[in-house]
């Protein structure tokens, strides 16, 4: 729950984002920084917004354990879809395995991956992660399958991202398993191999607006993952472009969205040794 001090410095900070929104261009991350599979915080505040402000106009979801995140929000989430808020998921799928990321659903749970595609009523409303790709331990092979399951199950969307490896936090989080990064490897070539292989089964992919920085030198497609063409596709009934506020998050062309998670909550996460939240 929300304590007294947490919740006001909440409200403030929604209030502004809704100001920012005109508000009405409401979209709701639940969570960049926790996965909604892992606790209830998240939904205690998503519900808490809706309470006080009533429900957001789109709800996206973070996860990499579809299953648990239905196990814990389709309750709510089905509340609000009654009264109009579109649903959509960003899904993480590595293929790292436990070493990397010991407690996310390891084999790749295709049977959660399914349960959400048919909760979003459409695989236009779920877009695939491939984040981060790590040069010398990100496996092509283990890609390349995952690929094929995911363009089987319909889906057409996909980005990729770097990880943030210089910070120390990650370093001391990766322990032995950092010297196994390959500095020296290409990253154009790894990029172009990750864009042709997603083209060869219908899946495009677009490299993270983070890697801004990396897609001019790579010359290869910098995008954010929010663009007004998904949410159209992934709902008949989105508004159109004039919905939008006419401002985006620093950095990239997303819609400006408001983060429902808090920070400090690594131990109750997945526990990725990649990860740069604290
Ligand atoms: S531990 Fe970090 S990287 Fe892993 S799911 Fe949680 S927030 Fe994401």
């Amino acid at each position: 729950m929300i304590n007294y001090r947490n919740k006001n410095k909440f409200l403030h900070s929604y209030k502004q984002y809704l100001q920012l929104v005109n508000n009405k261009a409401t979209f709701i991350d639940i969570a960049r920084c926790i996965d909604p599979a892992c606790v209830e915080q998240p939904w205690n505040r998503l519900k808490f917004i809706a309470d006080e402000f009533g429900i957001p106009r789109v709800v996206q979801i973070w996860t990499k354990n579809p299953g648990d995140v239905l196990r814990r929000g389709q309750h709510l989430l089905n509340e609000f879809r009654k009264d109009g808020t579109i649903v959509i998921c960003q899904l993480t799928v590595t293929g790292f395995g436990p070493e990397f990321e010991p407690r996310v659903p390891w084999p790749v749970d295709w049977q959660g991956i399914d349960m959400m595609i048919d909760f979003l009523g459409t695989p236009r409303a779920l877009l695939w992660r491939y984040d981060p790709v790590i040069p010398g331990i990100s496996d092509l092979g283990m890609f390349e399958y995952l690929v094929r399951n995911f363009a089987q199950r319909g889906i057409t969307r996909a980005v990729y991202n770097r990880g943030e490896y210089g910070l120390e936090l990650v370093r001391k989080r990766m322990g032995h398993l950092y010297h196994r990064i390959d500095f020296t490897l290409d990253k154009n070539i790894l990029s172009h191999e990750i864009e042709q292989t997603g083209r060869d089964h219908g899946i495009e992919f677009l490299v993270l607006a983070e890697g801004e920085q990396l897609a001019k030198p790579l010359n290869v497609s910098s995008r954010g993952c929010w663009q007004y063409e998904w949410l159209v596709q992934a709902s008949d009934s989105f508004p159109s472009r004039d919905f939008l506020p006419g401002v985006f998050r620093p950095g990239c062309i997303c819609a400006p969205s408001f983060d429902i998670g808090h920070d400090g909550q690594y131990e109750h996460c997945h526990g990725c040794v990649y990860c740069f939240a604290v």
